[in-house]
């Protein structure tokens, strides 16, 4: 079966509020990883933590202490999304590399494994678990430790460009990029440490735009026209 690691940020959750949750955005992203699910692939799931804190939000408070809340927002966003996979049909289950007590479970990939083979959306809470790291950091661990077919990195932008398309109004979109350019140009796609990681696993990467009707549902099932970061 068709195994990915979909990556949504946390402001993708907010929708027009750009702070917390919107049910309205959230429930058409969940009615999406249905269709996805229901055509036969497994689905794995990060989320960033932007639509509440990160780990720079404050100068007056030690980083390590910062990052740990940007850690706790990204397991209450997965606490909320696996409820509204669960209020469309999905079975569901949020996994933490540290105990959260009965609000999650404790990540392993054999547990990973069981959920997958049960047909359940897996959503990778907590990032690595570590200050200084990030959710795009947690992506790309856990696609390789999940052993993904590849990332999908869903952006408010529909691919990726050799400039910044609000920037720059002649900012060309590629079809296609290798990794090792992206790095090179640094064109921020996720940040460099993840990069890395995915050049030297071999993690290949599609980028698409979320806010494009029915998104995800083009760019997992065939009709991709986003960016490919290949490796
Ligand atoms: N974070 C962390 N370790 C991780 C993942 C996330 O410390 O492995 C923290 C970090 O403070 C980060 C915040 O959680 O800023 C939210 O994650 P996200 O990746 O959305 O943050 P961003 O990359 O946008 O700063």
């Amino acid at each position: 079966m068709k195994r990915i690691l979909l990556k949504l940020s946390g402001e993708a959750l907010a929708g027009d509020k750009h702070q917390g949750f919107d049910e309205a955005t959230v429930t058409v992203v969940a009615k999406q990883i249905k269709e996805v699910v229901e055509q036969g692939t497994q689905v794995g799931i990060v989320i960033g933590g932007g639509n509440f804190w990160r780990g720079r939000s404050s100068e007056t408070i030690d980083r390590t202490k910062a990052d740990q809340i940007g850690m706790l927002a990204t397991v209450m966003n997965c606490i909320y999304v696996s409820e509204i996979l669960r209020s469309v049909g999905l079975k569901t289950a949020v996994l933490t590399p540290f105990e959260c007590g009965s609000m999650t479970k404790l990540f392993s990939k054999d547990r990973a494994n069981k959920y997958f083979e049960k047909n359940m959306v897996v959503l990778f809470a907590g990032g690595t678990g570590h200050p200084y790291f990030s959710t795009d950091t947690a992506t790309v661990l856990r696609a390789i430790e999940i052993e993904a077919e590849g990332i999908y990195l869903a952006k408010a932008i529909d691919g990726v460009y050799d400039s910044d398309p609000k920037i720059n109004p002649d900012a060309r979109k590629y079809d296609q990029i290798s990794i090792d350019e992206v790095i090179e140009k640094k064109l921020a796609v996720i940040d460099l440490t993840a990069s890395i990681m995915c050049m030297e696993n071999k993690m290949p990467m599609y980028v698409f735009g979320l806010n494009e009707e029915n998104g995800i549902v083009k760019a997992v099932t065939g009709d991709f026209n986003g960016t490919k970061v290949t490796v």
